[in-house]
């Protein structure tokens, strides 16, 4: 059995790929011939294994990042012969928050092969087309950065750039207009695209929101199926190899020893593997990022959920709000060197919508990644291997794309440097990728209305940031380098959104004739539109596809 990483984007086109251009790509399992469903190694597989085999897998954590681990490697690995057993204490309890995704997780859930419908039941999950930024550029701005892609490109041009020409000689509205999920996003609605579905709608590409604990549920049942041994119970000691130094066992208050030869480390920010007992440092970025808490607090609900996240920038830092089916997520995330945490909850309660139901509390963190997510036999995943503050909704992201990093380089027991080295290269650059899409947020902005603005219009930021930035501004170029996760449509919608532009379009769109160019233009503006009022309100939907939880909770508080 092989399993093959693809590569996936946030931008590229519809999840099921836009006529004529390249497909979403999903991650894809090969199989042998003659495998069936489930794509588990079968008796003539366990009987090749041999003793240079993994055969004990322990995941330490069971928050989003633990559950995320133990439903896929229970799916793929567990051979009978071979165990998967994950640990957690009830009593550290999980994170809690993380509840918007990106594009990309529609190949996790193929991985895991789930049926979208039953998973936004059980999740409370809805749809997200994008993030609303308000009062980014400057007070009073608003814009989207959506998911999908922008027009088509006309003679091998890429639309924004002509786009761009238009907009210096006419009107051709926002450049949101020219986006199946931005548009569709704007009038609070959704459809899903099939294989049948033609342009625009094939266009449409989307995420989710979701309970991040029902998250962890749902995925916890899926693993427990599957064969995963689960222990509950806090881990006091880890024992090591007096020799290797690698790690044998994790031992339990309780006695409980849990031995392996692979340990993924999910521990949160603890960081209990790979952290404390590895000695493995922490990459500081808090002077690009140096948003450093949140305040998370759920709402009731006041109106059907929009299908997108917003994130409000406020006076040193900003909010989210996430809508979900059963009630609406909210938070602060700020910078405690320009503003305390009393003065944070009050602008938090001031702006928001629905009522309040839950204790507060101060999650504090520091921007960054671990050195290596992958040293010994510990590999990290979630917020033991790093933190880039929630903003773009990656950090669920990098746990998926270390999964599947870590089944396409699956070690023997005896591990091979060349592939923990890889293992670490690539995660690094996954890393680097979206912290500079995300500085860009920050640095794009012309607010002096606060110091915490000021401070981050004018710090400095990573060279491959700067090179980014000036290409863009000369012909409004953006490229696409190696397997960045950011692809051109999500740059040019924050460097527009935030007011930067270029000083010229690419002189290449002037041999294009300007009247034809503009009608066409007209069109497709139009057929977006048409496309959108076409379909049902997101909550629409969900309900007529039975994505909707049973016992509508709104607009009370839902238990927790
Ligand atoms: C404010 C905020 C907002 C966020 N928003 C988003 C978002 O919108 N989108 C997104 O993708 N991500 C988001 N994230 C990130 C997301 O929450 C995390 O990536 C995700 O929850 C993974 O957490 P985790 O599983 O690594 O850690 P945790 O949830 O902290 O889980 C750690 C686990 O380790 C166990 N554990 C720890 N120590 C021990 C021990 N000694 N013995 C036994 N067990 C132990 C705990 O019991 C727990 O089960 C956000 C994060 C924050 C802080």
């Amino acid at each position: 059995m092989t399993v093959r990483l693809l590569e996936s984007t946030i931008t590229a086109s519809g999840p099921l790929g836009k006529r004529g251009q390249k497909r979403q790509e999903r991650p894809k399992i090969e199989k042998n011939a003659g495998e069936g469903d489930q794509f588990a190694m079968n008796d003539s597989d366990s009987a090749n294994a041999t003793d240079h085999q993994i055969e004990r897998v322990v995941i330490v954590g069971g928050g989003t990042a633990g559950w995320m681990a133990g439903a896929v490697l229970s799916r793929f690995l567990n051979n009978g012969r071979r165990q998967i057993h994950l640990v957690e204490s009830d009593a550290i309890g999980t994170i809690g928050v993380g509840e918007a995704t990106i594009p990309p997780i529609l190949g996790f859930n193929a991985l895991l092969d789930l049926d979208e419908n039953e998973f936004l039941r059980e999740t409370q999950g809805t749809i997200k087309l994008g993030i609303e930024f308000v009062n980014w550029g400057r007070p009073g701005d608003r814009y989207i950065h959506p998911f999908g892609s922008y027009g088509q490109d006309l003679h091998g041009i890429p639309f924004h750039q002509l786009w761009l020409r238009e907009h210096g000689l006419g009107n051709p509205g926002p450049i949101a207009d020219y986006c199946m999920s931005a548009t569709a996003a704007a009038n609070g609605r959704f459809g899903r695209p099939s294989r049948d579905s033609r342009p625009p709608l094939a266009e449409m590409l989307y995420a989710f929101h979701f309970d991040a604990s029902l998250y962890a549920r749902y995925l916890r049942t899926r693993a427990e199926r599957q064969g995963l041994h689960r222990h509950e119970g806090r881990i006091v000691q880890v024992h090591r190899d007096g020799e290797s130094g690698d790690v044998t066992a994790v031992e339990l208050e309780s006695g409980e020893r849990i031995a392996g030869d692979l340990f993924i480390d999910c521990s949160g920010f603890r960081a209990l593997l790979i952290g404390e007992t590895l000695g493995v440092g922490y990459e500081d970025w808090s002077h690009w990022l140096p948003v450093d808490r949140a305040i998370p607090v759920p709402t009731t609900n006041i109106a059907s959920p929009d299908p997108f996240t917003r994130a409000t920038a406020h006076t040193a830092g900003w909010q989210w709000r996430i809508p979900l089916q059963h009630r609406t997520g909210n938070g602060h995330v700020y910078c405690s060197e320009f503003m305390g945490d009393e003065e944070a909850e009050r602008i938090l309660m001031a702006n928001l919508e629905g009522e309040p139901f839950a204790d507060r509390r101060v999650i504090r963190f520091t921007t960054g990644r671990r050195k290596q997510s992958w040293s010994h036999n510990v590999v990290c995943l979630g917020l033991s291997s790093g933190f880039l503050e929630p903003l773009e909704s990656t950090s669920i992201h990098l746990v998926q794309n270390g999964i599947q990093r870590l089944l396409a380089l699956f070690p023997d027991r005896k591990i091979s440097p060349l592939e923990r080295d890889e293992y670490n290269r690539g995660m690094k650059d996954l890393y680097e990728d979206i912290r500079d899409f995300i500085i860009l947020h920050y640095k794009a902005t012309q607010r002096d209305d606060t110091p915490f603005w000021r401070h981050v219009r004018d710090m400095a930021i990573p060279e491959t940031l700067e090179r980014k930035i000036g290409l863009w501004k000369l012909h409004g170029r953006v490229f696409r380098e190696g397997a960045e996760l950011f692809g051109t449509v999500s740059w040019i919608a924050v460097m527009l959104g935030q007011n930067i532009w270029p000083d010229h379009h690419d002189p290449i769109v002037d041999t294009l004739d300007e009247v034809k160019v503009a009608q066409a233009m007209a069109d497709m503006r139009r057929r977006y539109r048409e496309a959108a009022v076409a379909l049902p309100t997101q909550e629409a939907f969900l309900r007529a596809a039975g994505a909707w939880a049973a016992g509508d909770v709104r607009p009370q508080a839902a238990a927790r």
